[in-house]
């Protein structure tokens, strides 16, 4: 499947916000969107950014969403379509799709430092769904379903090392986390709220309806 490659912090500068996309790093001095907090490129460091027009704002918003869940566009439209079709407010439908992903639970859980660590963590086969190896990252989980971690020697070790360093992280309460067993149970859907990065999911509605 086609991923961007180049180098994630482009995309925060890009984006003129800090989208945590590489784990412990987003949040030190290292970080290059506190370092340089101006568009990347040849023109970036005139420290003019542009008056979006309405569009403009719509097409940035889902571009934010996409880069912060690493999903291309084509998968995206799939997500809208399904949200579109669902009962209940599309925006949030939209919201919960890809929270219940299972790259995204993984990463929730504190498994993964990111979510692309996370993809290759379920990648690899090291993730059980319901006692039931399942190595896609776009999975979505349901309601009861219990995610966990069956991996062995060097790998558990790494996971391990990864649940110490996200340990400040807070697990959303709709995943019942047990650290002991690399587990999480879905107690409920997501909600709006259980999502760490403010996200206004009316724009890229209102850019997708058109
Ligand atoms: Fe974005 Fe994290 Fe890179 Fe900072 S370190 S620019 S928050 S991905």
């Amino acid at each position: 499947m086609a991923r961007y490659i180049d180098a994630v912090c482009r995309l925060c500068r890009r984006q003129g916000e800090k989208l945590f996309l590489k784990g412990p790093k987003c949040v030190t001095e290292k970080c290059p969107a506190t370092k340089r907090p101006f568009a990347p490129g040849q023109h970036g460091h005139s420290g003019k950014r542009r008056k979006l027009s309405n569009y403009g704002l719509q097409l940035k918003e889902k571009q934010k969403v996409k880069r912060i869940y690493g999903v291309l566009e084509k998968q995206f439209r799939k997500y809208f379509k399904i949200a579109s079709k669902t009962k209940g407010v599309t925006g949030k439908v939209l919201l919960q799709l890809l929270e219940r992903r299972l790259d995204n639970v993984v990463f929730r859980m504190g498994l993964g430092l990111s979510r692309s660590q996370a993809r290759q963590i379920v990648r690899h086969n090291l993730i059980v769904v319901n006692s039931r190896r399942v190595n896609i990252p776009s999975f979505l989980v349901d309601v009861a379903d219990v995610v966990q971690i069956k991996a062995k020697d060097k790998a558990l070790n790494k996971i391990k090392e990864n649940l110490e360093l996200s340990k400040d992280r807070t697990v959303p309460s709709w995943l019942e986390f047990k650290p002991t067993e690399f587990s999480a149970k879905v107690l409920r859907l997501p909600e709006k709220d259980d999502i760490q990065q403010t996200i206004q999911e009316q724009l890229i509605v209102e850019l997708y309806s058109k």
